[in-house]
């Protein structure tokens, strides 16, 4: 008989982690910034060409390595970090699984120069997919030095699954912001086919730390947040709730100094702010916490984001407590009934009798600019009449009427958003968007992070209609805007726009812009719990129908319900 089972070489074996270990290039900065921190090293470099695809270099002046150990770095589970499983109680560093390095090794090309400061030459070891190819002395630093070139030169699968070099690049900023945020003493670096990107000198203060890394405009709204519970800490920075992001990227989450994701905390933290930020909007927050390194698990999973604890209760508790009692600062957070998806429970309900007693004209609450700019806008519409007769508004949200099948309703906002969306994409495909100059341009501030990106998408921003300019360091300026966004702020647009183009870029341009373009539409249009007069809903009726009717906002979201008659009878028992 032949024996059928045998022990996998380590190389496959290796192959089989890296799997896990790395993904994509950002894996391999993660991995060896973790190492140098966790080696002392106060000044990390990281140097990446063509979105770390084609090389990465991670350079530091910590403690590094003598010979053997630096030959020993690249076995599997070989780690100076932790001797037994009681060490994993009370782990300090950021490694400790020993997997990192032969698991970059075996699907790349590494070269490793490292030297302890007591010795006088350092070592420089040479290894192809995870073989040693050559051990030399040379002289060097203090410290070591990683070279990684051609990522999955030897696993072509793996290699497909590579993004293009700006969201390769864009996913290795992402990796150093996070674990530059907590390490606020280590000097960062940053460069990308030799162009510095970051540069993050050390302070001792976290706050400057988080404004140098997420921008200034964030910095001015961040506030102070911190509570004590037993063993459990929190402290960390939260952004006032009128300061928000179209997705959860501004949300960093750190235990015991480890970038996590962890759901509890987040819905926690989402909970806590529940009724004073808008709906699908997020804030920024960067919250450090402190347990007892026993009461939790960092060995869930290979790359370490994600930790289980001895008690969810006591972290869900305390992040919700922390974020219920957060009003933003010394003044109070005034609730805005303007905001989409706002508290209607707590606005009164009327439905006009008849059209006739609706008041109309211009409505209360708005700038003049902006009844100037909506009044133009519905001049262009010439009346006619519809198989609608509207009958009112309900909670400054909903437009009622009857249809000739029953009773149909209205969300003025979902309407009127799908109509700037269809609007905007014509003047897209196009490729004549109807813009306005501002006269008093106005400029938007980017973090050292987002704003290689966003030079990167002016061109397409200016086919939306936007034309920005770069103005100083990460900021542009905006000269025009399409012509159907209303007087608003078109600072927080443009930010929202570019976030939202940098958080979809990975699903390809096509789909990014066509996000933006649900983003200016948005923005674009009538609010819900903005109070509409008679002339203003046949407008927008005119407009549904000009874009021959639809059922839905351009995010799938229903914008009209129809209640026929047979509902309406069997609603009233009057037939079966
Ligand atoms: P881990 O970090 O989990 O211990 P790695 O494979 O990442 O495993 O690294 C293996 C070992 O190599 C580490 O435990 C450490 O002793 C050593 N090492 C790796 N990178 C460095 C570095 N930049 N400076 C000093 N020592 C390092
Ligand atoms: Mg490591």
């Amino acid at each position: 008989m032949t024996q059928r089972i045998h022990i996998l070489p380590d190389e496959v074996v290796n192959r089989i982690a890296a799997g896990e270990v790395v993904e994509r290039p950002a894996s391999v900065v993660k991995e060896l910034v973790e190492n140098s921190i966790d080696a002392g090293g106060s000044e990390i470099s990281v140097f990446a060409e063509g979105g770390g695809i084609r090389g990465i270099r991670v350079i530091d002046n910590g403690t590094g390595m003598e010979r053997t150990d630096a030959l020993t770095a690249f076995q599997r589970y070989a780690t100076s970090k932790i001797r037994s499983s009681d060490d994993l109680a009370t782990i300090q560093t950021l490694g400790f699984r020993g997997e990192a390095l032969p698991s970059i090794a075996s699907v790349s090309r590494v070269k490793m120069v490292t030297k302890e400061a007591q010795s006088l030459s350092g070592s420089e070891i040479s290894l192809e997919a995870g073989r040693v190819t050559e051990i030399r002395e040379t002289g060097c630093p203090t410290g070591t030095d990683v070279a990684v070139e051609d990522l999955f030169f030897n696993t072509p699968a793996r290699r497909k699954f590579l993004r293009s070099v700006a969201t390769e690049f864009s996913h290795i900023v992402e990796a150093i912001v996070r674990i530059a945020l907590p390490y606020c003493g280590v000097h960062f670096r940053l460069f990308h086919n030799e162009k510095r990107i970051l540069d993050v000198p050390p302070t001792k203060d976290r706050l400057i730390r988080i404004g140098s890394l997420l921008g200034n405009e964030t910095y001015k709204a961040l506030h102070r947040v911190r509570i004590r519970m037993d063993a459990l800490e929190i402290d960390g920075y939260a952004s006032d709730p009128a300061f928000s992001r179209p997705n959860a990227k501004g949300i960093y989450i750190y235990v015991n100094g480890r970038f996590v994701k962890d759901r509890t905390i987040h819905h926690a933290l989402m909970e806590g702010y529940r009724g004073r930020i808008g709906k699908d909007r997020y804030p920024v927050v960067v919250l450090f916490i402190q347990v007892p390194p026993w009461s939790m698990d960092v060995n869930v999973h290979p790359t370490k984001s994600e930790v289980r604890f001895g008690s969810t209760g006591v972290i869900h508790q305390g992040v919700l407590g922390l974020f219920q009692d957060f009003t933003g600062g010394p003044g109070e957070i005034r609730h805005d009934d303007s905001i989409d998806g706002g508290d209607l429970n707590g606005r009164r309900m009327t439905v006009m009798e008849s059209a006739a007693e609706y008041p109309s004209g211009p409505s209360i609450g708005r700038t003049e600019s902006e009844l100037t700019h909506e009044g133009s806008r519905r001049e262009l519409l010439k009346k006619k009449t519809s198989s609608l007769r509207i009958l009112g508004q309900v909670g400054r949200a909903y437009i009622v009427c009857e249809s000739p099948r029953g009773l149909l309703l209205i969300d003025q906002h979902a309407a009127h958003e799908r109509i700037v969306f269809q609007q905007l994409k014509r003047g897209v495909d196009s490729g004549r968007p109807e813009v306005q100059r501002l006269l008093l341009p106005e400029t938007v501030e980017f973090s050292p992070a987002e704003w290689e990106r966003v030079e990167r998408y002016l061109p397409e921003l200016g086919r939306l209609g936007f034309d920005l300019e770069p103005f100083g360091r990460n900021t542009v300026v905006i000269k025009s805007v399409p012509s159907i966004l209303p007087r608003r702020d078109y600072g927080q647009i443009v930010s929202d726009l570019v976030r939202d183009l940098i958080g979809e870029e990975a699903h390809g341009i096509g789909k990014a812009i066509e996000a933006a373009l649900k983003v200016t539409a948005c923005h674009g249009a009538l609010r819900s719990g903005q109070e509409l007069s008679t002339e203003e809903m046949s407008a927008l009726l005119e407009e549904m129908e000009g874009e021959g009717f639809f059922y839905t906002c351009p995010h799938g979201r229903p914008a009209c319900r129809e209640i026929d008659t047979p509902q309406l009878e069997r609603m009233f028992m009057r037939k079966s």
